[in-house]
């Protein structure tokens, strides 16, 4: 499926709803699913509003729907960019700087033993963003952590809401 551009916007919700394209689809039709997603009541990706930790004009911050392991968090910029490569540096150091500090939360809120961080984007369409994958003292170190099975997302209010608060004291207050 190359060619979505031919179909209408209508149609393509329709393909999406009946499971025949997926995010990658659109992608390689050069179509942004996030912006896609957005603009059509959260077709692709459902609604994830109960998994954003933060959000401003530049960023936002969420729990990855199926997560890598409790706590897979994703930092993406609200605008399109292709890679790393791409960004500036004022966004540059936003990002990171705000992922540092979200390291530490999720470290201290999950009880886990250590936080990856890694960055992949590729394709023509996308948000840059981060992945912040938490390690518990039950898994390894090392490099097999960025591919570890998805797992269900579970969801765990007291620790989104402890997660919230503690970006809007500890991490926007210090930017
Ligand atoms: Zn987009």
């Amino acid at each position: 499926m190359d060619n979505l551009k031919e179909f209408s916007e209508e149609e393509i919700v329709e393909m999406i709803r009946n499971g025949k394209i997926s995010a990658a689809d659109l992608t390689d039709s050069g179509i942004c699913p996030t912006c896609f997603n957005r603009s059509h009541d959260n077709v692709l990706y459902g609604d994830n509003s109960s998994k954003t930790l933060y959000e401003d004009e530049d960023i936002e911050c969420f729990l990855v729907g199926n997560p890598r392991s409790p706590g897979h968090t994703a930092i993406s910029t609200k605008k399109h960019y292709k890679d790393m490569m791409e960004i500036d540096d004022e966004i540059c150091r936003k990002i990171f700087l705000f992922s540092q500090r979200m390291m530490c939360l999720l470290k201290e809120v999950y009880s886990s033993k250590s936080v990856y961080l890694c960055t992949m984007c590729d394709g023509p369409m996308n948000h840059f963003h981060v992945q912040l994958i938490p390690r518990y003292d039950y898994e390894k170190r090392g490099s097999k952590n960025f591919v570890k099975p998805r797992l269900d997302y579970v969801e765990d209010k007291e620790k989104v809401k402890v997660l919230r608060k503690e970006i809007i004291s500890k991490i926007n207050n210090s930017n």
